[in-house]
């Protein structure tokens, strides 16, 4: 009768702890499909870069134009994008993107293990600002009383 109360509790327990999972695991699934749209607007906006570039080449034999140049600062933009979701997915899954080299640790880490730089935590920047401006300021003034 216990192993059935047992594995009844235990049953309910894996429920609860799947319906929690859920919810991270939907937040992901939906980034992961942001970041794949703008994978493909990327792709779609290289393939009207060489297009372009192909055109300029042939009719004007040289490959700079206004057309050429929009679409690069588009890449550029939708790079940017996918940067941004990328952070978020990290973040939705417990982890941070180091950056010095871009790899998705645990946002636990002190250093990161793949190439060792030393991670901040997301509240230290200004923190650490704060004791900077302190430091700043009192610094001049101990320097006008030597002088
Ligand atoms: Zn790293």
């Amino acid at each position: 009768m216990s192993f059935f109360n047992n594995l009844k509790k235990n049953l309910n327990t894996a429920a609860n702890y799947t319906v929690q999972k859920t919810g991270e695991v939907t937040e992901a699934a939906k980034i992961r499909l942001d970041i794949r749209t703008q994978n493909v607007r990327l792709s779609k906006c290289f393939e009207n870069i060489g297009r372009t570039y192909y055109k300029n080449m042939k009719e004007n034999g040289e490959a700079v134009s206004e057309e050429l140049d929009a679409y690069i600062l588009e890449a550029d933009g939708i790079k940017a994008e996918i940067a941004v979701l990328r952070g978020e997915l990290a973040k939705a899954q417990g982890c941070v993107i180091c950056p010095a080299c871009g790899a998705q640790i645990s946002n636990k880490s002190i250093y990161c293990p793949l190439c060792g730089v030393k991670l901040e935590e997301e509240s230290q920047p200004e923190e650490e600002s704060e004791a900077v401006k302190e430091t700043a300021e009192e610094a001049p003034a101990s320097t006008e009383t030597e002088e």
